[in-house]
Formats: C-alpha cells, structure tokens, sequence
C-alpha cells in the first residue's frame, strides 16, 4: 500500500549533524531562541499532518480532480479541510516575520515542512505554494498600505496568493506578455490601476479554500518601453477592501497529465482593480523575489517525490517474492530486493535522495545566513552562493525526481503501471516540476550565463573554495579517502569547464547555450560529491550504530553508482567542437 512516512531522523541528522544548525542558531540573534528539540518537536509536528492528513487524500484527489462551473472551482473532497488543519496548526506562518504574525522560524525548517507536503500530496501543496513567495514579494516591494492590508492575511493563511505572468504567446519569454494596465482612481491603498488581459495556467486561481485570493499580476503600463523592461507588477485582489468582488474571472481549468488535485486555471482581467507592488516598469524586479521563493519551493517538490518514490519501492521490494537470486545458493524463490538489478535501482533512490536532502538545506540554511546573519560580508556571501545553488537545486532535483519516480516504478513490474499502487502517479505528477517556475533548461541558463560566465566566475569559484574545505576535512582518514578523491576530482572538472567555457565566449557565442544543461548537472553531482562527503565524514564515528553504517553506505554508493554520470556531463560541455546542426 502506497504510503509516506516522514523521513524525521533523517531530517534531524541533515539539520543537526551535518550542517550543525543548531549551533548556528545559537549565534544569531533572530533564531537564538531555537534549539534541536524545538526543532524536531516542529517536524515531529509536521510529519503527522503531511503523513496522516496529507497523503491519505493524495490519490482520491488524482482520480477526482478539480471541478468548473461558472467561474468557480471546486477542489477534490477533502482538500478544503486539510488546508483549513494547515491554517490552524500555522504552517504557513513558520518563516513569516513576528511583525506580521509569523513565527521568525528558519527557512531551513520551512524548506523541511516543503519537502514534507509535497512528497505527501503534490496537487494540495500547489495551493499554499505561491503564499510565501507572495509574502516576500510584498514585504520587499509593496507599499506600506498593500503591506498593512494582506501580509497578516497571507502569514496567517486566512487568503492564499496566486502568480499571474503566463499568457498564450508568452511562456519562457514574458517580455511578450500582452495584459495592459491604466491609471484607476486613487483610492486609500494609493493609487489603483485598471487591468484588462488573459493569462493561462494559473495555479490556484480560483479555489474553495479561502474567502480572498491575492492574485500578482504581471502587466504594462500605458508608457511601457516594449520587452522586459516596460513590465510592472500589479496586486490585484478577488475580492476588494470594500467586499465587492473585483472584475477577475476564471474561465476555465486545463484537464491534464498530472497534479489533478491542483485548479490549473484560464484567467480573464477586465478592467480588474489592481495596485502597483514595486516601481513602474520594474516588475521583474519584484516578481524574481517571488520566483527565487518558488523556485526552491519546486525544488523540495523534486526531492519529496524522491523521498516517497524511494520508500514505497523499497517496501514494495522487500516484500514481492519472485525467482530465485542466481547467486544465493539455498535456490529459494526469494524477494525482489534481492536480484542485484532492483537492489542497484534502490540504492541509487535512495543515495541520490539523501545527499539532496544536505544541498537542499544548506541552501535553505544559507538563505537564513542571507537574510539573518549577524555579519554583513556573511550575508553578501551567503546570498551569493544561494543565487548560484537555486537554480542547480530547482533543475536538478526536479530532473531527479521524474527520473527517480520513473526508475522505481520498474520495481513494481506491471503493478507500477496501474494507478492503486500509486507510483505511476508520482511519475505524472513530478513531471510538472521541470516545466514551471521557469523551465528547467531556462535554469541551466539563468545559472551558466547570468550566475556564473557573467562575472567570470567569481562567485562560482568562491563556492568551490567553500566545498574545497570538505577535502581537507576528509583528508588522513582511510575510510574518506576516495570521498575526498571524488570531490577533488569534481571540482577540478567544474573550474575547468568554466575556465574553457570563459575563454571562448567571445569565439563562439552559442558554445554555453549548447551544454548548459549538461553543465547544470556536472555542478549537480559536484555537489553533490561534496553533500556525501561530508555526510561520510559525520558518520563515520559513529558505525558502530548501523543506522549510521547505513549513511556510511548510501554515500558510498552515490560517489561508486552516480557519480560516473558526472564525467560523461564533462565530456559533453568540454566537447565544442561537437556539431550540433541547425533543424530545417
Ligand atoms: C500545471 C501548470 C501550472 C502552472 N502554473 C503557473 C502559474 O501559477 N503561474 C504562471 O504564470 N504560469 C504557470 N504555468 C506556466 C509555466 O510557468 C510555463 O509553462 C513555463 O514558464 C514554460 O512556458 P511555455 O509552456 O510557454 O513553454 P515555452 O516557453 O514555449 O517553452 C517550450 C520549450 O522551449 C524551451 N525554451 C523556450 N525558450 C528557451 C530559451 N530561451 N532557451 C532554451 N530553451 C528555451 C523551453 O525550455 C521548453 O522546453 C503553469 C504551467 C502548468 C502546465
């Protein structure tokens, strides 16, 4: 039977042991008050909700879907009560500022409470998805009446908040979105702006769950200079503060491959009510916080969909009784987690799935050190190593997660395909992963051109320095040393590609472009090399203790098992004179 057991001590090991948060808690003023065993109390907190109340309605959702009538959507039983349990246990205050209702918590626990929905129930968690990313949105850009009237809203959860910026011609490319505003009457929330466009496939548009829903809106003003940079940001409510129901409607919902559970909806703007979030024409500006917010929200939906892929297949194998393992000699038919070919396919979920689990919380724990360390060269740093590793942790784990659901359910054999068993389900549903939140070749990108090539590679080589200490941390002890080798080795093919990759940037052009993506997964697995490294090292005192002679083996694995696909990556981008032909 599909399940979701919250991963607690593996969570608790990532957070305590390995980036030994508590104790950088202790040193900074706004988390001086946490400690471990809040921390886990938290999570012991969240585990239940995703596992008892979450992840029982998963599938009936899938099977049910969202529903559409006349401009409102019904989301599938159950989902309107599971978000009102998650409004009054305050999930969505955890990382929300004290002066607006929030708990002040870390984002590292929040980034753990993510993992924990979404690996429960994909289509649920797309509702409050976008909240905290609107939250930061307004909290940075808005003014101090928008600020007044709907972050206590949003911190509390009492109305959700939806991102507008798709349109039929514009995807990928939104300096052509079309949806036009003009000058409103002013009202006491500043002046107001009139809305008129459509915009497709937003999430949540319309929902049973909360009485207002916060739409952010991307548009152009009357004078907007054409492309990017004539985009302005609009905050444009369901409902407006004198209760009249704004002029947003929702056309429709997509029927679609997976997240059944999620209203994908067409929306239409006539002369909506809006009010401007940020200056005119920099709307980008304010959306890329909301996206940066989202983007790692995705990538927490990637590992979730690891975590659970890699749990159940593992159940699943441990109790299918078929043939005999040709290499054990009793000849008793035995169970499927014997045959190499399924052992490999779970050792690799499951060592894949650990070391993202460090990446994906030290980026979180570094977003902390960003906005809340003590020292501001620390939070210079600390922001820029997050810039790089966000667009890495949303391509890559989301990559992982498809691929990894897709992997275990070869362990079910031809019970994978069918829908009861519940992985053929993951599969559909951690597709969408790769596609939003900007695409994950336009990640490979954003990260190869924009993150790294742009300032020739400082801010890369000042993070490789960070994951170089890990060797010498490994270095003089027997058992690390091939860890240390292997991350040696990674880095060392990481500054070498960029150094190539710099040099000929003015030759040819279109030489980053091509191997991008193969890039963005070198640098994965260099990571990677380093979370396992590491992990080895923590545990490695410890073996006596199987459970940490099983971390000892997942790392093992993952630099033996995963880490070649690292070096054919390598080959690929150092390969510029591969001809890559143009499509007639
Ligand atoms: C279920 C679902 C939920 C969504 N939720 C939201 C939401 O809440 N709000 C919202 O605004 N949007 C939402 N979207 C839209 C989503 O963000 C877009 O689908 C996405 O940005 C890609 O745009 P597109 O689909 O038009 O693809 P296109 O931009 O047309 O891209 C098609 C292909 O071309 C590639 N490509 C495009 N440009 C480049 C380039 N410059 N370099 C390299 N490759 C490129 C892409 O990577 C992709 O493989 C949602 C979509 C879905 C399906």
């Amino acid at each position: 039977m599909w399940t979701y057991n919250a991963p607690l001590r593996d969570m608790h090991f990532v957070i305590e042991e390995v980036l030994q948060a508590p104790d950088a808690w202790a040193q900074t003023p706004a988390f001086e008050d946490l400690d471990a065993d809040t921390s886990r109390q938290i999570l012991e907190e969240a585990g239940k909700f995703a596992n008892g109340v979450l992840a029982p309605i998963n599938s009936a959702a899938d099977l049910q879907g969202c529903s559409w009538h006349d401009g409102n959507v019904t989301t599938p039983q159950g989902y309107p009560a599971a978000y009102k349990a998650y409004v009054e246990g305050g999930w969505p205050a955890l990382a929300c500022d004290p002066a607006y209702g929030g708990q002040g918590l870390p984002q590292l626990l929040n980034a753990a409470l993510n993992e924990m929905i979404a690996a429960a129930n994909h289509g649920w968690t797309m509702y409050p998805g976008l909240l905290h990313g609107a939250y930061d949105c307004i909290k940075a850009h808005g003014s101090d009446a928008l600020k007044a009237r709907y972050l206590e809203k949003l911190t509390s959860g009492e109305w959700l908040a939806t991102m507008n910026l798709s349109e039929p011609q514009a995807g990928s490319d939104l300096s052509q979105v079309r949806t036009k505003a003009e000058a409103g009457p002013m009202t006491a929330d500043g002046a107001s702006w009139l809305i008129t466009g459509s915009k497709i496939w937003i999430s949540g548009g319309d929902q049973d769950m909360t009485d207002n829903i916060v739409h952010l809106v991307l548009c152009r003003l009357p004078d907007a200079p054409a492309g990017n940079k004539g985009l302005s940001l609009m905050l444009a409510p369901k409902f407006l503060p004198d209760g009249s129901r704004n002029k947003i409607r929702c056309d429709g919902i997509e029927k679609k491959m997976g997240i059944k559970g999620s209203a994908t909806c067409a929306m239409s703007f006539e002369s909506a009510t809006g009010w401007l979030v940020g200056e005119p024409h920099k709307g980008l500006t304010a959306m890329f916080v909301m996206m940066n917010s989202a983007r790692l929200h995705v990538a927490m939906q990637g590992l979730g969909h690891l975590e659970i892929a890699q749990q159940n297949a593992h159940a699943y194998a441990n109790e299918r009784v078929q043939g005999k393992v040709k290499t054990k000699i009793d000849g008793k038919p035995g169970t499927i987690d014997q045959h190499p070919a399924v052992r490999r396919n779970l050792w690799n979920l499951r060592s894949l799935c650990e070391g993202e689990r460090v990446l994906a919380y030290w980026t979180a724990q570094l977003l902390d050190q960003a906005h809340s360390h003590a020292v501001a060269a620390q939070r210079a740093k600390a922001e820029d190593m997050v810039a790089l590793l966000t667009p890495v942790a949303k391509a890559f784990f989301t990559d992982n997660g498809n691929r990894g659901a897709n992997e275990a359910l070869q362990v079910w054999g031809g019970y994978g395909y069918v829908h009861e068993f519940g992985i053929e389900q993951t599969v559909r549903d951690s597709r969408i992963a790769m596609i939003y939140e900007g695409t994950n070749e336009i990640q490979a990108i954003d990260l190869l051109q924009r993150k790294i090539m742009s300032d020739g590679g400082a801010k890369l080589i000042d993070l490789l320095a960070v994951l170089e200490l890990e060797i010498d941390a490994c270095s003089g002890e027997p058992a690390l040393e091939e860890f240390a080798e292997a991350l040696s080795a990674q880095i060392a093919a990481t500054r070498e590609a960029v150094g190539a990759l710099l040099a000929a940037q003015e030759a040819d052009a279109e030489w980053s472009l091509r191997v991008a993506d193969d890039f963005l997964r070198g640098l994965g697995f260099t990571l990677l090399a380093w979370a396992w490294a590491r992990s080895a090292r923590v545990a490695l005192p410890k073996v006596a203790d199987v459970w940490y002679a099983d971390k000892l083996k997942t790392a093992r694995f993952g630099v033996q098992w995963l880490l070649p696909e690292a070096s054919f990556r390598w080959q690929r981008v150092m390969a510029r004179e591969a001809v890559l032909p143009e499509i007639d």
